[in-house]
């Protein structure tokens, strides 16, 4: 025996499960088709939802930053990491937000483990979403605070747990705005209303609904039309903005109290200069057109209607992430790999990342699919469902 040896134990289990995350090499850029361990594929499984992760744009811009920045950042923000770009973007994202201001992250997984621990602490409570995203829970955790959890999206469940820790002082209220494994999206009105009623903080992430959701894609803020009644926002620029990086929106306030105590803002270096200028490049781009979005929901109306009709179940999706929903990881991943020797990029997710016997197809459509690219998936999509009898 070796000391490592459980190593090999828990790969060898995962394994026996189907449960062995199988990870694809994508060489070039990201876009409708895709070159993966060689092969050309149509992509179905990014978040780039608006096509701006390769858009000439995004590019130019980002070259013109590392010839006036330069490459690293080399320190920290609050040493000498914070340049002008870091600024503008923030600005321009309070604006597009609607809130007093911002502060910018390296990730969205980082702006959830800057906020949470600094808002919360041992005496407090944490209500959050059952189907929260891993960086939630994450932050939670590091936090040390108790954590409720309450029934996915059930506002009632919520009522009840926080009615029965009313006497707890400070009280969050964490959602993730659009889950990433259902499509779904979160009761937010509901939410605020029972947040008012039991003087809490209410948090949401809207990783998933940057982009996508509200007018020109301003988030589930603005979806709900809840402008102000929503403390913290967490955003990031890894999804439909297509670059990398998260941030926190809310009151000046707020963000001022991040710059003094969001750790990952004080101990890991900044985002460069030319992920900075991708990111403030579409911002500008949202405020002027909406023509991207309205692709996305054309595109998403278009494959959810024709994959219903077929007979598959997508669960309870209402945006752009669609579950088409298997059962058995195994025979998901055998799903999924079938689609692939076919030409189709999408991958199975299984348990832990969702239940154990809700293994599905997550399909993500993006504006840079054309309806030709969709309708030969559907059909593929059909007749694997057959030959497996899932449909
Ligand atoms: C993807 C995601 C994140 C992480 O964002 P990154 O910028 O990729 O780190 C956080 N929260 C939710 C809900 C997400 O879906």
């Amino acid at each position: 025996m070796d000391k490592l040896d459980f190593i090999n134990e828990e790969l060898d289990r995962l394994k026996e499960a189907g449960l062995l995350i199988n990870v694809r090499t994508i060489e070039g850029p990201q876009g409708a088709w895709i070159t993966v361990d060689g092969k050309k594929v149509l992509n179905l499984c990014s978040n780039n939802y608006l096509g701006f992760a390769n858009d000439p744009q995004l590019r130019s811009a980002s070259q013109k930053a590392i010839d006036t920045y330069g490459v690293g950042p080399a320190a920290v923000r609050t040493i000498a990491g914070t340049i002008t770009l870091h600024k503008e973007l923030e600005r321009k994202l309070a604006v597009f937000k609607g809130v007093e201001s911002t502060i910018s992250f390296q990730s969205g997984f980082c702006a959830n483990l800057a906020v949470i621990p600094a808002i919360v602490g041992k005496e407090d409570v944490v209500f959050s979403d059952e189907l929260n995203h891993a960086s939630i829970i994450d932050g939670c955790r590091l936090s040390k605070t108790r954590i409720v959890r309450y029934e996915h999206c059930n506002p009632d469940d919520l009522q009840s747990k926080i009615h029965a820790e009313k006497d707890i002082k400070r009280k969050l209220i964490i959602t993730d705005g659009v889950f990433s494994m259902e499509g779904d999206i979160a009761p937010l009105p509901e939410i605020v209303e029972i947040a008012e009623k039991y003087d809490a903080i209410t948090m949401v992430d809207d990783a998933h609904g940057e982009g996508v959701l509200g007018r020109g894609g301003r988030g589930i803020v603005d979806h709900f039309n809840l402008h102000g009644k929503v403390d913290i926002e967490v955003g990031t620029m890894s999804k439909a903005f297509g670059v990398v990086g998260g941030y926190i929106a809310g009151a000046k306030r707020l963000t001022d109290f991040l710059t003094q105590k969001g750790r990952p803002f004080l101990f890991s270096s900044a985002v460069t200069a030319a992920d900075v200028a991708a990111c403030i490049t579409v911002v500008d781009a949202l405020n002027k057109s909406d023509d991207l979005v309205r692709k996305l929901w054309s595109n998403t109306s278009f494959f959810q209607d024709e994959m219903k009709e077929i007979g598959f179940n997508l669960g309870n999706t209402k945006t752009p992430i669609m579950p088409v929903m298997i059962g058995d990881a195994k025979v998901a991943k055998d799903f999924s790999q079938k689609l692939f020797e076919e030409g189709i990029f999408a991958q199975s997710i299984g348990y832990p990342t969702v239940p154990k016997d809700r293994a599905r197809i997550r399909v993500m459509l993006s504006a840079t699919h054309s309806e030709e690219d969709l309708a030969w998936a559907i059909e593929l999509f059909e007749k694997i469902g057959k030959s497996l009898r899932i449909l």
